[in-house]
Formats: C-alpha cells, sequence, structure tokens
C-alpha cells in the first residue's frame, strides 16, 4: 500500500476525512500522541487496526469525538457528575469509560460493555474527526509493544507501507497517552492510566480519585483488570533498561560504575555531561520535558548498539505519576536503589 503524507491544510484534511468515512486508516496528531484512526462505526474498519498494529483483540479502543452530539450517539448513558467533569476537562487529555452505546460496533471494545471516549484538543484531530463526521477509534499509531510515536518520523517507521495516509502535525505537546478514567459512581474516580490531567487536577475540583493498583505496580497472576491494556508488554527498547532510584549524585556515580561500550543511560540533562553515552530525558525540575523526550528517547534506544539501558527516575507527583507508570513498563519493574546496582 502507498501511505500519503499529508499537510494539515483545510483541503487534505477533508481528503482524510472522505479516506476515513471510506473505511481508510489516517494517523493524525492530538496532543498527546499519534493516533491510528478508522471509523468507529464500521466494524471492518476497527478490524484493520488490530491487524495493522498487530494488537491483541482484548485490548480495547478509545473512540474520538469533536461534539456533544457524538458522544451521545455513541455511550449508552452519562452520569451528571461526569458530564461536570468533561465540561471542565474536554477537549483534552482525559478519556472516561462509559456504558457502550448500540451504534458502537463490539470489536470497538474488545466485547466489553463500557466505551472508551476523549474529545482531543489537537486542532488537527478536531477538524479531522469534522470532516469525517463519525468518531474515530484511535490507539497510538505504533506498532503494538513500541513506544507511542510523538512525530511524523515515529509513524513513519511503523506504518509507512501499512496505511493510506499520515498527517504531519508535527510533535505532540504532551508527549504520553491521555488519562484514562473509570467512573465508580458519584463523584468517584479509578484511575486505570496516568496521562496530562493529573490526579491533582481531578481532586482540585472535586473529585475523589482512586489508583488502580496496575498503575505502579506489574499485574498479578490471577487478579482482575479494569484495563485490558494493562496487560500487555508496553515501551519496551530492545536492550533491557534498568530504573536507579535514589539522590542523583549516587545514581550517577553507581551508573558511572556500570558504563561500557555498550551500555547507554537515560538521564535527566542537568547530568547528561556525567555520562560518555547517554539520552536526554527531559530536565530533572521540568516534568513537561521529561514527557515530551521520553518515547523519542526509548525509540533512539533501538538504533543505538546498546545492550543495556540505565535510566534516572522521576519524580512522582503531577504528570510524573504518568512517566514513571511508562518507564516502569519499559524497564519490565526493573528497578533498583543506586547502592544495590
Ligand atoms: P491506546 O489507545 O493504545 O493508548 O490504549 C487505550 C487504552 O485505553 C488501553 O489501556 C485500554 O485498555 C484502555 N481502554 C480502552 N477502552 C476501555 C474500556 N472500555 N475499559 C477499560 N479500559 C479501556
Ligand atoms: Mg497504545
Amino acid at each position: 500500500m502507498n501511505t500519503k503524507i499529508y499537510a494539515d491544510s483545510p483541503a487534505e484534511l477533508a481528503e482524510c476525512g472522505a479516506l476515513l468515512r471510506k473505511g481508510e486508516l489516517v494517523c493524525f496528531p492530538t496532543e498527546t500522541v499519534y493516533g491510528l484512526g478508522a471509523n468507529a462505526l464500521d466494524p471492518e474498519a476497527v478490524a484493520k487496526i488490530f491487524r495493522v498494529k498487530n494488537r491483541p483483540a482484548n485490548n480495547p479502543l478509545i473512540a474520538h469525538i469533536c461534539d456533544h452530539g457524538m458522544l451521545e450517539q455513541i455511550v449508552a448513558e452519562i452520569p451528571e457528575e461526569i458530564r461536570e467533569l468533561t465540561a471542565q476537562f474536554w477537549p483534552g487529555p482525559l478519556t472516561v469509560v462509559l456504558p457502550r452505546g448500540e451504534k458502537i460496533p463490539p470489536i470497538v471494545s474488545a466485547g466489553l460493555d463500557t466505551v472508551a471516549v476523549r474529545w482531543p484538543e489537537h486542532p488537527v484531530a478536531q477538524a479531522l474527526i469534522r470532516e469525517a463526521g463519525v468518531p474515530v477509534v484511535a490507539p497510538s499509531a505504533n506498532l503494538s509493544g513500541r513506544p507511542s510515536p510523538t512525530c511524523l518520523a515515529h509513524c513513519k517507521d511503523d506504518l509507512t507501507g501499512k496505511v493510506s495516509a499520515i498527517i504531519d502535525g508535527g510533535s505532540c505537546a504532551i508527549g504520553l497517552e491521555s488519562t484514562v478514567i473509570l467512573p465508580m459512581g458519584g463523584k468517584k474516580l479509578k484511575l486505570l492510566r496516568p496521562g496530562g490531567i493529573t490526579p491533582e487536577m481531578l481532586e482540585a475540583v472535586g473529585y475523589e480519585v482512586e489508583i488502580d493498583p496496575a498503575v505502579l505496580a506489574p499485574v498479578q497472576e490471577g487478579q482482575k483488570v479494569s484495563s485490558p491494556g494493562m496487560l500487555h508488554k508496553h515501551y519496551a527498547p530492545k536492550a533491557p533498561m534498568t530504573i536507579v532510584t535514589g539522590e542523583p549524585d549516587s545514581v550517577c556515580a553507581a551508573i558511572q560504575q556500570k558504563q561500557a561500550e555498550d551500555v547507554w543511560v537515560l538521564a535527566f540533562d542537568e547530568y547528561l555531561p556525567r555520562f560518555a553515552q547517554a539520552v536526554s530525558f527531559g530536565s530533572e525540575t521540568d516534568a513537561a520535558s521529561q514527557s515530551r523526550a521520553l518515547f523519542d528517547a526509548l525509540r533512539r534506544f533501538d538504533t543505538l548498539p546498546c545492550k543495556q539501558i540505565y535510566a534516572m527516575y522521576p519524580a512522582g507527583d503531577g504528570v510524573g505519576l504518568a512517566i514513571r507508570n511508562r518507564l516502569l513498563r519499559a524497564a519490565s519493574f526493573q528497578i533498583i536503589p543506586a547502592e544495590r546496582l
């Protein structure tokens, strides 16, 4: 298949909207990561997403909307407290799991009776969905297991020859996938996946947030999961990665002891000069820069002659929770204090 790269002009977005309506796949930018889009109402088109990404059939997709009318079309009901919540955070990087409406084919939700919905803020994403005229399911536009794409080059690497269109929208502002929440009744929410909308932000507007144990720990055998995506291996670079915790000076000293030809470090900018071979993890004091840097850094390691990666560990508050969540998965939960390395 010939993959055409589109610009984000109105005429080209109209063309891409028409492709979606015809059942084709279109890769497009959002403020979180690039999405691999298909018409959410067309089960054949949705099936293509699972094939192209090699995505396990039990991992449900997020439906993207651009107005309230589309929301009413695809969910069976919306509790009042959740209407108030979305009024605060949509458009934006918040995904809400709601009872699935009849129009949404079961394949979208991997057979669950719920559907995950998000109204993205990125103007290109909004224009594309408007042009398509239908809700657009869009998982991250990577091959399953790889880090999510945060720029055009990542999408091309994974999807050239496999999709009809990729829209170039530059680099993603957040760089991590959306926050996913499950309403638990009233103002109670369960955080299934952390992202740009932080627990602190949800609590600040009066919601009670329970963090699912799978956010920071591996899912144990036999444990019930609320979000099937948590089960799958994710984001891992080809070389094994170990996270090293502790005071930055001790962390750097411990990693320095391990330096070798095929060892690379994921280091905050402030500490890059201490290592012969390191990739930037943004600034130690700027979580937004870390979230923008992480997936690009993970992909960089795969292009380097690298057999072992050591990573510094970000602070866990705010967006830091989401960064830790992705980093822990990328490291297959290999995490060790500096003094034991
Ligand atoms: P991705 O689009 O690749 O970023 O992944 C979507 C995430 O949303 C995965 O972690 C899914 O498990 C989660 N998700 C999607 N739909 C549902 C749902 N109906 N219930 C719970 N989690 C969901
Ligand atoms: Mg994904």
